[in-house]
């Protein structure tokens, strides 16, 4: 019976592959790092890697993972509310609250969970949520999933989050939902703005942080911290799998009534297996690293600008920001991926991203900054971008 459809999905396949938009999938051979070796044969140094504080590979949460292997097992085969919950869950699921200044945390198998869970028990078609346009798939489908009235604003546009607030009084609660770091341009939302209207109109605070936790603001509690907001922010979301190991996990961390709730009713947390073992005992260690240090952050920090400045210098054209993601602008999607396969040559792997995934005209090489990046990494880096950018008549 297979006949119809696979006609119809060849078709399709081929159309995609016709319009240059089919996905391939580069084989790391390596453990994610600074730099890796690829299997067509390459070292390379990754610039397009979520591993910001560069503790993917971390001898320290390596170890950690392996002893949480030895004392708490391998696998849960459970949700959390049957058999899945051992004490490291709620160890981590303390730490974070502790690391955030929050009530209370719960833990998902992803972000994307925690954000597809977190409406539908709190909000009803009674309630109104508004969100900026570009906030994540995820936020998107959990806004989906859930039936309280939406409205959008523009692209943190104050103005137009007011005038969408104002339209919401009608509803019973409001919530704003914005991601904390936007990550195709690497803009931070205005968290101070945002918060200064939900105040005067009465609306709760949700910011995704999975672009920022562990490196955005003084200590890396995020944006909140960045713009000094901390207190005013109700619900969090955030990744594991990013810059906190990259493993993989999300969570959830705000008031205590909220996460009780979402213990009660979510349904990516009740209907889903909990979290592996070796994962919890890692992303404790990240915190503990984090709560003492913030070391990684501020090599971070450095490397960023260090990075800016010398491709700016270069005369490329960057999307400016305050976070460690640098869109480096080409506006031509052809030239973008051309430019990114001589970069491979040039032993440095990073992706350029065009149409859909961004608008039109706004065809990029994203770069993402790690504290893993030694000088040497990054300097290797800004000499094949400054020699492709030359080749491909980017630059002069
Ligand atoms: C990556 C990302 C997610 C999804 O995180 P996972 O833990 O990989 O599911 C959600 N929101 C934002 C803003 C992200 O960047």
């Amino acid at each position: 019976m297979y006949g119809i459809i696979h006609e119809y999905l060849s078709r399709e396949l081929a159309a995609i592959e016709e319009n240059g938009l089919l996905k391939r999938e580069r084989i790391i051979t390596t453990p994610q790092g600074a730099n890796v070796h690829v299997s067509s044969g390459e070292d390379v140094v990754i610039m397009c890697a979520n591993n910001y504080l560069g503790l993917s590979s971390h001898p320290e949460v390596v170890q950690a993972a392996k002893d949480a292997l030895d004392t708490h097992g391998f696998g849960m085969s459970s949700v959390r509310f049957i058999c899945g919950t051992q004490d490291i869950h709620k160890t981590l699921e303390r730490k974070i609250a502790e690391f955030y200044g929050t009530e209370d945390t719960i833990l998902y198998a992803a972000a994307f969970d925690a954000n597809g869970g977190v409406f539908e028990p709190l909000f009803s078609d009674q309630d109104a949520i508004i969100s900026d346009e570009l906030n994540h798939a995820s936020i998107i489908d959990g806004i989906r999933l859930c039936k309280a009235q939406r409205y959008r604003y523009k692209h943190s546009n104050m103005e137009d989050l007011e005038e969408q607030l104002k339209a919401a009084q009608a509803q019973r609660f409001r919530i704003i939902v914005t991601d904390g770091v936007f990550s195709m341009d690497g803009d931070l939302a205005k968290m101070d703005e945002i918060c200064a209207l939900a105040n005067k109109y009465d609306a709760l605070v949700m910011t995704d942080e999975c672009h920022s936790a562990g490196f955005i603001g003084k200590t890396g509690r995020g944006v909140p911290e960045h713009f000094g907001v901390m207190d005013q922010v109700d619900i969090i979301t955030g990744t594991l799998g990013k810059a906190l190991g990259g493993a993989m996990g999300g969570y959830t961390t705000g008031k205590k009534e909220i996460i009780e709730m979402l213990r009660q009713r979510s349904r990516p947390y009740l209907f889903s297996n909990s979290l592996a073992p070796s994962i919890v005992g890692a992303s404790i260690k990240v915190f503990d690293l984090l709560s003492k240090t913030t070391e990684l952050r501020d090599r971070l920090e450095e490397n960023t600008l260090y990075f800016k400045a010398k491709i700016k210098e270069a005369g490329f054209d960057i999307k400016p920001g305050d976070s460690p993601i640098v869109p480096i602008m080409l506006y031509d999607a052809a030239l973008s991926q051309q430019f990114a396969n001589e970069l491979l040559q040039e032993g440095v792997y990073a992706i350029g991203f065009f149409y859909p995934v961004v608008a039109k005209g706004q065809a990029r090489i994203r770069t993402q900054i790690s504290a893993a990046h030694t000088r040497g990494d990054l300097d290797k880096a800004i000499a094949a971008f400054i020699k492709v950018g030359k080749n491909l008549k980017v630059i002069e």
